[in-house]
């Protein structure tokens, strides 16, 4: 069985990280998840190289410019930078693993190209009044920070229909047992 690339987008607060945890428990595959890079700032809890690699804008400029991510966008404006390292994902693959990016629609377009097998999944949540609801309730972020996101995520929903494949994460355990058929599918 051939190790795979699983690349996951969706808007901010759909709840991709739940999602994740409960197909990482029950897929019975080797899966990993790639830990991207970014400039932003660790938010409580998380941890450097387990959540994020969490760089300086410099640091980041240099791994940029010395062509070690596989694509990297700023994300929400106003500087703040996500990359998918290349060597993560390389080691993941030559370890034998299906390697899963969590990353967004320039990054995931970005990664088809050079990886045409890579599996390309789209999030999206029943409707955008709970999409809403679930950004508002985080509370960990600035007014305008929330704001930024709301409008990315609401531009990011009208890409919907250009992923092959689209979960719809109303019922979780639904939404899980689709992810699960989608991958073994491709296995
Ligand atoms: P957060 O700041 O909430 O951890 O992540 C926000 C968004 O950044 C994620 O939903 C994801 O779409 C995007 N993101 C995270 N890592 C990467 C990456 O390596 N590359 C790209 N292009 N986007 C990323």
């Amino acid at each position: 069985m051939k190790p795979k690339l699983l690349v996951v987008s969706g808007p901010s607060g759909v709840g991709k990280g739940t999602l994740l945890k409960r197909v990482f428990a029950e897929s019975g595959l080797p899966l990993t998840m790639s830990v991207s890079a970014t400039t932003r700032k660790p938010r409580p809890g998380e941890i450097d190289g387990v959540h994020y690699q969490f760089l300086s804008t410099d640091e980041f400029e240099t791994k940029r410019n010395t062509g070690e991510f596989l694509e990297c966008f700023e994300v929400f404006g106003k500087g703040t930078w996500y990359g998918t390292l290349r060597r993560t994902v390389e080691q993941g693959l030559s370890a034998g693993n299906w390697v899963v990016l969590e990353i967004d629609i320039k990054g995931a377009n970005a990664v088809k190209k050079q990886f045409p097998d890579a599996v390309l999944l789209f999030i999206e949540p029943k409707n955008i009044e709970v999409l809403k609801e679930r950004l508002l309730g985080r509370g960990t972020e600035t007014e305008e920070a929330m704001q930024r996101r709301l409008a990315t995520a609401l531009e990011e929903l009208e890409h919907a229909p250009e992923f092959e494949h689209r979960i719809v994460n109303d019922d979780l355990g639904v939404a899980v047992k689709q992810f699960i058929d989608i991958i073994k599918s491709k296995a």
